[in-house]
């Protein structure tokens, strides 16, 4: 994993935010923040602190190495690339990225030594113009334009989490079987015949023109059914109850 981007708030006005700030970056392998001249001053009084503690819900790693800065320059000084992210235009030239652009970005910049970071405007009025203008480029979370604007941490938590994703490694969709595997062929067709003639013995196929068709409708749901030996078990059980018969007395 690279190294992650330095998270920067500046001049955050509440300290829930920089707590659930804190959450979000645990949650997405962020490790280092930088606040610079939060409203209310370091190191917090003990309400500010315990408001804090419990937005972070245990983040407390990132809130104890927290640096706190009394300016813009100071926090960004040992960056080589600063992005600023905002969820309005400026009115300036420069370059705007998503999310999804900027943190490949991020990577390749970290794969070559450089350290980045992320800065984030206040709740109120966001970055002013003079703090924009120190990064080598914006992202905007691109989001409904009627209605923009994400809470601090929010969006703290949207860009940790396009971070996260590029290195996830979580398979996108997988069968969890627990303890159990799932049934081999052979146990699939065992249940699937022992089911079928448990059918024909009740008169369930009208006619023998109809039989393949229903057969295979019966055979398809099974399939997707894609059941572990324990579920084949438990379906065994189920027959034998309706049947009322023992499955070991019916079939070996
Ligand atoms: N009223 C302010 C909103 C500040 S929200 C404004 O109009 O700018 C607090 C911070 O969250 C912003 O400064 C920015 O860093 C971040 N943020 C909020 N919405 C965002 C978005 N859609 N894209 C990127 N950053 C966003």
């Amino acid at each position: 994993m690279q190294t992650p981007p330095v998270i920067l708030l500046i001049e955050p006005q509440l300290v829930e935010n920089i707590g659930m700030t804190a959450r979000a970056m645990m949650n997405t392998g962020l490790r280092e923040l930088r606040l610079v001249t939060p409203r209310d001053p370091w190191p917090l009084g003990e309400v500010h602190q315990k408001r804090m503690a419990a937005a972070s819900s245990g983040a407390d790693e990132i809130l104890e190495n927290a640096k706190v800065f009394a300016s813009v320059e100071e926090a960004i000084a040992d960056l080589n690339y600063l992005y600023a992210t905002t969820a309005r235009t400026h009115d300036m030239v420069n370059r705007i990225m998503t999310p999804r652009a900027a943190v490949p970005d991020m990577i390749a910049r970290a794969g070559r030594g450089e350290k980045t970071g992320v800065m984030f405007g206040r709740e109120r009025t966001g970055l002013i113009n003079d703090y924009i203008v120190l990064a080598n480029a914006k992202i905007t979370i691109p989001l409904n334009p009627e209605f923009s604007s994400l809470n601090l941490a929010q969006a703290v938590l949207l860009i940790g989490y396009e971070w996260y994703q590029t290195q996830d490694q979580t398979p996108a969709d997988i069968l969890y079987t627990g303890g159990s595997v799932p049934a081999t062929r052979e146990e699939y067709l065992n249940f699937y015949h022992r089911l079928e003639s448990a059918l024909d013995e009740a008169g369930f196929f009208p006619t023998e023109d109809m039989r393949p068709s229903m057969i295979r409708s019966l055979q398809n749901t099974l399939q997707r059914a894609a059941m572990t030996e324990q579920e084949i078990r438990t379906w065994h059980g189920v027959l034998s109850a309706l049947v009322g018969i023992p499955r070991r007395n019916q079939h070996s």
